[in-house]
C-alpha cells in the first residue's frame, strides 16, 4: 500500500518515496529552552513521534533529529530577568524538555543537537554564503540578501514585495532590503558570544536548522517538520540558506506542518499566556489519554483543547484497558480447542480492521480514521471475549491492539513488574482463598490496592492490573 503525504511546498498529496530506499531522515524544529514546554509544543512532537513510529512499523529505518535552541534573545532576556547565566537557564529547561519528552513517550528521536555545540558548522555555512555573494557583513552582523534567493516565498505562497517589507521586525536602515535576515548577530555588552571571522557574536535563529540538519542528515533529506507557525519566516529562510549554500534543490523532499493547538479557539502560546504545561496536564491525565486526544484530530487541522475532550479520551482509554483485561481473562480461562463459524467471522473482521487502519495511516497519516478502526477492534475484542472465542483468536486480537496502539505511541502493556513482596502477597492470598479464609483474602487484596495493584478473581484464577488515572 502506497503512503501519501501532504507536502506544504507543493500544496498537495504526494506519494512518499525516500531518497535512500528503506531509510527515512526526519528533522523537526525543537524548542527554545527558556521556559516549561506547553501542550501546544507537545502536540507537534507527539505527531512526529507517531509519524516516526508508523514509518518504523512499515519497515523503514529512521534517523530522526530534533534541535535544541539554547542560545537566543528570549533566553538572554529571561536569564537577565532571573539573574542567572543564560547557559544555566538553557540547561535547566533543556533537562525539563527531555524529561517531558520521555513522559510523553515521544522516544523515537535519535539525537537532540544543541546550537551551542554546532557553532563551527554554522560559521562555515555563513562564510560560504558570503563567498557566494548571498550574504553581507555590516558592523559585525551578517545578513542574508533575500533578493538573491530563487525560492523565497514559495513555501508560504507569498510574493516578496507583498509580505516581506518590514515583516515582523522593525526595519534596520543598514540592511540592503527590509526582509534580509540575520545569520550572525554581533554581541552587545554582557551577552554570551563566540569568536568568529565576523567578530564576537552569536548565530541568528534560522541558520542553526540549516547547519544541524546538514550535519546530521546530509545536504538533502526526506521529511522536515514543525508547527505551521514556522512556515514563515523560519522555514522559508531555511530553504533559502540551504539551497544557496549547497546548490541543491530541493533540500527537503516533504515539508510537513502541524496545525495549532487552540484553547477556546485561540492559539496556545507563551506570549498570550493561555498555555497549559505538559507537567500540569499529566498531573490530571494519563499520557495515553492525551495521546488519544491528539490522535482524534488530523495533524494538519487545529485541535481545540478542552477538559471535556480530555475526559472523553480518558473514558476511551478506560475502554481499551477494560478490553485488554477481558482478553487476558479470556485467554486465561478460555477454550484452546474450540473454533466455530463465529470465530471465523471474527477472524475475518480483524483482518479487515487492520487493513482499514493501514489505509487510513497511508493517507497522510489520517489518525482520526485509524483511531475509529482501532476502537472497532476494541469492540470486537469484547465481543470475542463474551462469545468465548478460542484463545488463539483472543490472543491475536490482544496482540493487534498492542501493536496498533503502539503506532499511536500508547503504552498499553503492564509497565509494572511485581516486586517479590507483591508476588508473595498474591500467593498468600491464593492460599487463603483456597482455604476459604475470606477475611484474610480481603485484607491482602486491600493491602495491595493501597500500593496500586488491583486483583480480579475469575473462576480459574486471579489476574492483577495496575490502578490507572
Ligand atoms: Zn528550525
Amino acid at each position: 500500500m502506497m503512503l501519501t503525504v501532504f507536502d506544504t511546498l507543493r500544496g498537495r498529496l504526494i506519494p512518499f518515496k525516500p531518497i535512500d530506499e528503506g531509510k527515512v531522515r526526519i528533522y523537526v524544529c525543537g524548542p527554545t529552552v527558556y521556559d516549561l514546554p506547553h501542550i501546544g509544543h507537545a502536540r507537534t512532537l507527539i505527531i512526529f513521534d507517531m509519524i516516526a513510529r508508523y514509518l518504523t512499523y512499515r519497515g523503514y529505518q529512521i534517523n530522526y533529529i530534533v534541535n535544541i535552541t539554547d542560545i537566543d534573545d528570549k533566553i538572554i532576556a529571561r536569564a537577565q530577568e532571573s539573574h542567572v547565566v543564560p547557559k544555566d537557564l538553557a540547561r535547566k529547561f533543556e533537562r525539563i524538555f527531555l524529561d517531558d519528552m520521555k513522559t510523553l513517550n515521544a522516544t523515537l528521536v535519535d539525537a537532540y543537537p544543541r546550537v551551542s555545540d554546532n557553532i563551527p558548522e554554522i560559521i562555515k555555512i555563513i562564510l560560504g554564503l558570503i563567498e557566494k555573494g548571498y550574504a553581507y557583513q555590516i558592523d559585525g552582523d551578517v545578513y542574508f540578501d533575500v533578493t538573491k534567493s530563487l525560492s523565497l516565498g514559495k513555501l508560504s505562497n507569498q510574493s516578496l514585495d507583498d509580505v516581506w517589507v518590514g515583516a515582523r521586525v522593525k526595519v534596520d536602515e543598514r540592511k540592503r532590503n527590509p526582509a534580509d535576515f540575520a545569520l550572525w548577530k554581533s554581541s552587545k555588552k554582557d551577552e554570551p558570544f563566540w569568536e568568529s571571522p565576523f567578530g564576537k557574536g552569536r548565530p541568528g535563529w534560522h541558520i542553526e536548522c540549516s547547519a544541524i540538519s546538514m550535519k546530521y542528515l546530509s545536504e538533502q533529506f526526506d521529511i522536515h517538520g514543525g508547527g505551521r507557525d514556522l512556515i514563515f519566516p523560519h522555514h522559508e529562510n531555511e530553504i533559502a540558506q540551504s539551497e544557496a549554500y549547497t546548490g541543491r534543490i530541493p533540500v527537503v523532499r516533504y515539508w510537513l506542518h502541524t496545525g495549532f493547538l487552540t484553547i477556546g479557539g485561540v492559539k496556545m502560546s507563551k506570549s498570550l499566556g493561555n498555555f497549559i504545561t505538559v507537567r500540569d496536564l499529566l498531573k490530571e491525565y494519563d499520557v495515553n489519554a492525551f495521546r488519544l486526544f491528539i490522535t482524534s484530530t488530523h495533524y494538519r487541522s487545529p485541535i481545540d483543547y478542552s477538559e471535556k475532550g480530555l475526559k472523553q479520551s480518558s473514558r476511551s482509554l478506560k475502554r481499551v484497558f477494560e478490553a485488554l483485561d477481558n482478553l487476558r481473562q479470556g485467554i486465561l480461562v478460555g477454550d484452546q480447542g474450540r473454533e466455530d463459524d463465529k470465530d471465523e467471522r471474527v477472524t475475518a473482521e480483524v483482518k479487515i480492521i487492520h487493513q482499514r487502519f493501514l489505509k487510513a495511516m497511508n493517507t497522510d497519516f489520517n489518525t482520526p480514521e485509524a483511531s475509529s478502526e482501532f476502537f472497532k477492534l476494541i469492540k470486537l475484542g469484547n465481543q470475542a471475549f463474551s462469545m468465548k472465542a478460542n484463545t488463539v483468536l483472543l490472543q491475536s486480537i490482544y496482540d493487534l491492539i498492542i501493536e496498533l496502539g503502539g503506532v499511536f505511541g500508547l503504552e498499553l502493556e503492564r509497565t509494572h513488574e511485581l516486586t517479590d513482596e507483591e508476588k508473595r502477597l498474591i500467593a498468600e492470598r491464593d492460599l487463603a482463598r483456597k482455604n476459604k479464609e475470606w477475611k484474610k483474602a480481603d485484607e491482602i487484596r486491600q493491602k495491595l490496592k493501597e500500593t496500586g495493584i488491583i486483583l480480579k478473581d475469575y473462576p480459574r484464577g486471579t489476574l492483577w492490573t495496575v490502578e490507572r488515572k
